[in-house]
């Protein structure tokens, strides 16, 4: 068949999301959706069809929808009167998935010649059979796309077994694997200013580099998804996928257009030049945690242990710290550290770029460490700034780090969309550049597999540290060991 790829939303639209009365869709796919609506970024036509086992009608979805979902829009986007519009689009199918019969209920909600959407917000334990079962009901036409959720798998053979299912009904350039990081304004940005800029680009190798740190610090705990977590721990959960994925972007080389495979195609190399670790690298390169009991925003909090449903002798980790190399010419000898974990000191997620040190100490007031660095801070706000040496005034010849500010905010006046809204708006325009493609899943997995079962084979628990903190001593030691530290 012919498949539709990049669209300028002539079709109606039947946005279907499985999981529609779940976590995701009420703090984050209807409040996207909702932001859409507002500034026109969905078709004329649309009808947004939430599924779900509860026995609802569309009046007791809608109440639902109210209670648990409205709050999650910011005051100073929400007005009554398109807040009713927008629930005027919805819809509410009572669907077991398990069930092929209910998929007859979809069918007959869902509009012939409409561009239909599938937002998988279920277990990634349903996709084949949501899948198969859309299928058999005759819902998969060509027009039709798939939003796929992580977890992508628990390891590369599920992983595959997911990408197999899927791919049997729906062709590579129907489905969207959504990694809510790729759609972050800033993330988008570290493209531009690499690739829409000449100045860096020189610089952006080994050796003018020395070193990368890319940090996603969570300030909350498992909370109430222990039952998920314990099983998946923050390889599975964030590193795997978040913390790659904004490797690949600092990383790969220009590609020769924005075209999806094209990005796509250099990630995938990225992921590829990924060194493996042995067991050998695991024990000296690696640093699991395990928060215990602490202080957080002036508050007492559990341990991970204590943490309801999570088991008393978990070994599973909630804080991972790793050093890693990308074998390529650009990258020789560079260290790139990851770090990532719950219930740290605040929530703040950055990459942060460390240029070499002029070769000559021409100033004998230098303060020692790195002189220059580039910080894309991604959480809570976004923001990129260079830090440069600069004279401080007075006589003498002190020096003192100043950042240059990019202030996008102050840049520009339009208003910045949140991740899903903008990744939402990608799926119905049909743009794939920011979703990830099956082999870049499949890399990232196949580097992430070893380690996780070197942490196995090695059996150690993880290293405790205190929930409020910036995790165990072990991970401020992997950096020093090399002469940095990490960047708060
Ligand atoms: P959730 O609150 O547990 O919702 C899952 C939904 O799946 C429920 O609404 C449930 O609907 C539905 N479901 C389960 N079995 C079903 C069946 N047999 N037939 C039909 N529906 C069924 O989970 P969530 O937090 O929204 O997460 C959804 C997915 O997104 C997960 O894969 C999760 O890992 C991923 N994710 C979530 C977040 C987040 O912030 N929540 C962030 C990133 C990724 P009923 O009980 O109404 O049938």
């Amino acid at each position: 068949m012919t498949l539709s790829t990049e669209s300028d939303n002539a079709l109606p639209l039947d946005m279907t999301i499985f999981g529609g009365m779940g976590d995701l869709a009420m703090r984050k796919l209807l409040p996207a959706l909702y932001m859409a609506y507002l500034h026109g970024n969905l078709p004329g036509s649309t009808r947004i069809i939430s599924t779900g086992r509860q026995d609802y009608d569309r009046n007791a979805y809608l109440a639902h929808v109210e209670a648990h979902s409205r709050s999650f829009i910011a005051a100073e986007n929400f007005n009554d009167k398109t807040w009713d519009g927008f629930l005027q689009l919805l819809e509410y199918v009572r669907l077991d998935v398990q069930q092929a019969p209910d998929f007859g209920a979809l069918a007959a909600a869902s509009r012939e010649g409409a561009q239909r959407v599938f937002y998988l917000s279920t277990a990634p334990s349903l996709f084949t059979t949501i899948c198969e079962k859309l299928a058999s009901a005759g819902l998969v036409d060509k027009n039709a796309r798939v939003v796929l959720e992580k977890p992508l798998g628990t390891d590369l053979a599920s992983a595959i077994e997911i990408n197999e299912a899927v791919g049997k009904h729906f062709e590579e350039s129907q489905i969207y694997r959504i990694d809510h990081y790729l759609g972050k304004e800033t993330v988008q940005n570290l493209m531009v200013l690499r690739f829409g800029n000449s100045i860096l680009e020189p610089l952006w190798r080994a050796p003018n580099i020395s070193s990368v740190q890319i940090t996603v610090a969570e300030e909350v705990g498992v909370g109430s998804r222990a039952g998920f977590y314990d099983g998946a721990g923050a390889m599975r959960d964030m590193v795997q996928n978040h913390l790659l994925q904004l490797l690949c972007i600092v990383a790969m080389e220009p590609p020769t257009s924005l075209n999806a495979d094209a990005v796509r195609d250099e990630k995938l190399k990225v992921l590829r030049s990924l060194r493996r670790f042995g067991l050998a690298d695991i024990a000296r390169d690696t640093v699991r945690g395990q928060y215990s009991h602490g202080v957080s925003g002036n508050q007492e909090v559990p341990g991970y242990h204590e943490e309801k449903n999570v088991p008393p002798d978990s070994k599973t980790e909630t804080f991972v710290a790793l050093r890693t190399f990308i074998d390529t010419w650009r990258w020789s000898k560079v260290p790139f550290y990851l770090r990532t974990g719950k219930r740290m000191q605040r929530r703040s997620s950055k990459i942060v770029i460390e240029f070499t040190n002029p070769p000559f100490p021409l100033f004998p007031d230098a303060p020692g460490g790195v002189a220059n660095r580039l910080v894309i801070e991604l959480q809570p706000e976004e923001a990129i700034k260079l830090q440069l040496m600069a004279k401080e005034p007075g006589s003498g010849m002190h020096m003192q780090q100043v950042a240059l500010n990019l202030d996008l905010q102050s840049a520009f006046q339009q208003r910045r969309a949140e991740a899903y809204e903008r990744l939402l708006i990608d799926v119905v325009r049909g743009r794939l550049t920011h979703f990830m493609r099956r082999d870049e899943l499949e890399a990232a997995w196949e580097w992430a597999d070893p380690i996780i079962e070197g942490w196995s084979t090695l059996g150690e628990k993880p290293h405790a540290y205190a929930a409020g903190s910036w995790g165990p001593a072990e991970s401020f030691a992997l950096l020093a060991r090399d002469g940095y530290h990490w960047v708060e």
